[in-house]
């Protein structure tokens, strides 16, 4: 009874276990499949606890006789031992194939995504509206004076920073924003449905953003301020290289105007009227 009853309860805790692991971590929406095996088997060992408590003495005839039931449930024992070994394989491979999925799409430092996942999600977005003349926007932003953050306090504080930067970014997205590392210390961001004034004013208030909250670092303020450029999707035959053009154009004159500031882009004629500051 002990011995079943012991089994029962491992192979039902096992169970529960994988299939709490299995949805919350691995983000298996059927991960109770896992489960099912020793989920049977901890049914089958409570079975028999249950019943060498109520009758004793037929589970004792039965341990002691040389019958089919035990041959069944020596195999029983074994077959359990190896779907158990099995689920932990299926499980590490999972977790391998989980990790691997998210390393691909987003960046290590930041968590944002990463250069080849925005770059998809801009292709899709492309390709909507072109179908459909959806408008969009895009913001090109570079942190300013990186270089000078890495040299005075540290590449530990240029990570941190860069690190930072990320989490008050994505902050202030809307939920069909998509915002993206797009290497060094630049991002870009996506703003489905913006116009070139919104998307305008989307960058104005990240740059605000980044320069009211400075990057807490050894007990000092580390002043941080970007650069953006925003560019629009335009309905007449545009490319997505022709727009991230536009916008790293815009940017380069955020920089040269004197940095910590926006500048807009519009496509190839369309007036400037209301974007130039
Ligand atoms: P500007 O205002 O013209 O953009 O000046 P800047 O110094 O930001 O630009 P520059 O291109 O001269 O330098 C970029 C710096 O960003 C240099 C590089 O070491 C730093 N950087 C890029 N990626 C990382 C990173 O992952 N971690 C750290 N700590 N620094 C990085
Ligand atoms: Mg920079
Ligand atoms: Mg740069």
């Amino acid at each position: 009874m002990i011995i079943s009853g012991a089994l029962a309860a491992l192979c039902l805790s096992v169970a529960w276990d994988l299939q709490r692991e299995a949805r919350a971590r691995m983000e298996l929406r059927w991960g109770v499949v896992l489960a099912v095996p020793l989920l049977a088997g901890g049914l089958i060992f409570g079975l028999r606890a249950a019943r060498a408590l109520l009758s004793p003495g037929t589970i004792v005839a039965e341990v002691a006789a040389d019958s089919g039931l035990n041959v069944a449930a020596a195999f029983g024992y074994l077959i359990i031992a190896l779907v158990f070994q099995l689920t932990l394989v299926a499980l590490v491979v999972t977790r391998g194939v989980v990790e691997l999925r998210r390393s691909s799409r987003y960046d290590a430092l930041t968590g944002l995504l990463n250069r080849r996942a925005m770059q998809a999600a801009l292709e899709e977005q492309a390709q909507r509206s072109r179908r459909l003349g959806e408008p969009f926007s895009v913001l090109m932003l570079d942190a300013d004076h990186f270089k000078t953050v890495n040299d005075v306090q540290g590449h530990a504080a240029g990570d941190r920073a860069l690190q930072h930067l990320g989490t008050v970014l994505a902050a202030q997205m809307r939920d069909i924003d998509r915002v993206g590392r797009w290497g060094g210390e630049e991002f870009v961001v996506l703003l489905p449905g913006a116009s070139l004034a919104q998307a305008r004013e989307v960058a104005e208030r990240l740059r605000e953003r980044v320069q009211a909250l400075p990057l807490r670092w050894q007990d000092r303020a580390v002043a941080l301020t970007l650069s953006a450029g925003a560019s629009q999707w335009s309905e007449a035959g545009d490319e997505l290289s022709a727009l991230l053009a536009r916008a790293d154009a815009a940017l380069y004159r955020a920089k040269a105007a004197g940095r910590n500031r926006v500048e807009a882009e519009p496509a190839p004629g369309t007036p400037r009227v209301g974007l130039v500051s």
